[in-house]
């Protein structure tokens, strides 16, 4: 069933650390700067997902094919270099097959971020699809080195440590993909006070 927020903070999002996240031990590290922002974690599962798991996620979209081969054909022309094809289809086709091996070559653990904004905010901690141009201060751009070259020259997916959901809707089709109803918590935590209670006059004062 779909989560319909009926405030700005109860926005959810999907983010997958994959594989090469949890070998390079970099989960404490990844899940921390998502927590920190003050985003809640309402769910949260560590598994190898099928290659059917993982292609029927990428196509929930019927745009992302187009999409992703027209953003990888514009990531080599921005260097100057020649994209490997200029059908942007035949490159997402291409793209596709890669990203199922990638995913599915070890554990990666699913987890939905509940919070103000939570779609754009934790697009905008994670970085840039490609490492090499995502910004510094990101997770992608601080602790990964790939680049459109080097997956293209080794066949290979772009190695970026996280997926995150693109817009609102991508994120309520992803997490009903992902997870149960069951599966995600809804529950408070102190700071949710602090970040959203329009009114902070009850700080001062005795504890009661
Ligand atoms: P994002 O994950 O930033 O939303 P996309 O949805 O466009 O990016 O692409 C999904 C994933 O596919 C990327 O995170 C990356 O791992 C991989 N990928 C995208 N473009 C390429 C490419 N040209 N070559 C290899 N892998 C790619």
């Amino acid at each position: 069933m779909t989560h319909t927020p009926t405030h700005h903070k109860d926005e959810r999002t999907l983010v997958i650390i994959k594989p090469d996240g949890i070998q390079r031990t970099l989960i404490g590290e990844i899940i921390g700067r998502y927590e920190r922002i003050g985003l809640k974690l309402v769910g949260m599962k560590l598994m190898v997902p099928t290659e059917d798991m993982v292609s029927k996620h990428y196509t929930l979209d019927a745009g992302w094919l187009q999409a992703v081969g027209e953003k990888s054909i514009k990531g080599f022309v921005d260097k100057g270099q020649t994209p490997p094809s200029t059908d942007p289809l035949e490159i997402a086709h291409s793209i596709l097959g890669r990203l199922v091996k990638y995913l599915t070559s070890g554990p990666v653990i699913a987890m939905v971020w509940q919070g103000a904004h939570a779609v754009k905010i934790v697009r905008k901690i994670t970085g840039g699809t490609e490492p090499l141009t995502s910004d510094v201060g990101t997770i992608r751009g601080d602790f990964v080195l790939d680049s459109y070259q080097m997956s293209e020259t080794d066949n290979r997916s772009i190695r970026n440590l996280v997926h995150a959901s693109g817009s609102v809707k991508e994120a309520e089709d992803e997490i009903e993909h992902w997870f149960t109803d069951e599966e995600l918590v809804d529950y408070s935590i102190v700071s949710d006070k602090i970040l959203y209670a329009p009114d902070m006059s009850d700080i001062l004062g005795k504890v009661k």
